[in-house]
């Protein structure tokens, strides 16, 4: 079974403005590295964004999972109206949206709820998507400028723990005009003490972070991780992918890490497929000292996030 713990769909109306504009920018300078000059940010925003990215039906997602033979995936949205201004459409109708998704798709999606813990409603909101709404999990940005050890975000994770499911928290470098420096995974630390009984997911492998999560990884049990956000290393530097995912298991042992891609805008990289491809033929690759064994990598596929999950395997 293979299951994607980390995805998002995109939508215009689903995010600030200034979200989009710097995503635009990004994109333009990442396009320049690679030699092309006439990258226009209006086109891109305009024309080649609602194209490729977005899918507020999640129509292309399942198209994609089908061509990666992806079975679940876990998707969330996004809640950077706090530090960005709000989209056109308010979090609570998005994340409302995103639960109907799992209503419609519920063999294909698996949804978590996400907002900004200082909102006023925030409370309420976790509450009704997860009690109303069935949705199972819930997703946390602290580079819209929140520490995930702050009162805030206490105040939220209370209400996780009982409900017993899982929080999953962004992790490591963030876009332009969001901040890094709440991403350090350091800040999850006390929160893993604190609530020894919530399953926690730091995202990404906590990118640049890595060290510093790894270490963490040792002690904290309840603490997890997800590779999705890794593409471009996978691809470009394949060695040094290896020695990183092997020294997480190392770290975590081989349950507690799970595939995930951070789609859809890391299609740009590569696809889901081929992300796919590359993690699975790491098993008892001669080409490499690095090993890594049939069990760890079907455990990191979909075995642990079928489990953190309660998906029966079929
Ligand atoms: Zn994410």
């Amino acid at each position: 079974m293979i299951i994607d713990a980390h995805c998002h769909l995109a939508y215009e109306k689903w995010q600030p403005e200034k979200w989009w504009k710097s995503i635009a920018k990004l994109a333009a300078h990442k396009v320049k590295d690679l030699g092309i000059d006439n990258f226009d940010e209006q086109e891109f925003l305009k024309d080649i964004l609602p194209q490729m990215f977005f899918d507020p039906s999640g129509e292309k997602q399942l198209q994609m999972m089908e061509e990666a033979a992806i079975d679940m995936v876990v998707l969330t949205p996004l809640d950077y109206g706090v530090a960005l201004g709000d989209a056109k459409i308010s979090i609570k109708e998005v994340n409302y949206e995103f639960s109907k998704l799992q209503l419609k798709y519920p063999d294909k999606f698996i949804c978590f709820a996400s907002i900004d813990p200082r909102r006023p409603e925030a409370a309420d909101l976790i509450k009704q998507a997860l009690d109303e709404w069935g949705m199972k999990g819930v997703k946390f940005h602290p580079g819209a400028g929140f520490y995930p050890n702050s009162k805030e975000t206490y105040a939220m994770l209370e209400i996780i723990a009982q409900r017993d499911v899982p929080v999953l928290f962004h992790t490591g470098h963030m876009v332009q005009p969001l901040y890094s420096k709440y991403c350090d995974p350091i800040w999850i630390d006390e929160v893993c003490s604190d609530f020894p009984d919530l399953k926690i997911i730091a995202a990404h492998m906590a990118h640049g972070y890595y060290t510093q999560l790894f270490s963490m990884g040792e002690c904290n049990i309840n603490l997890l991780t997800d590779i999705s956000g890794w593409q471009k290393k996978a691809l470009n530097n394949y060695t040094d992918f290896c020695k990183i995912l092997r020294s997480a298991i190392d770290s975590f042992g081989d349950s507690r890490i799970m595939f995930g891609s951070d789609g859809p805008f890391l299609r740009a990289v590569t696809s889901d497929k081929n992300y796919i491809q590359i993690i699975k033929n790491m098993v008892n690759n001669d080409n490499s000292k690095i090993k890594f064994t049939k069990n760890e990598i079907d455990n990191i596929l979909g075995g642990n996030a079928a489990r953190l999950l309660g998906i029966l395997e079929s």
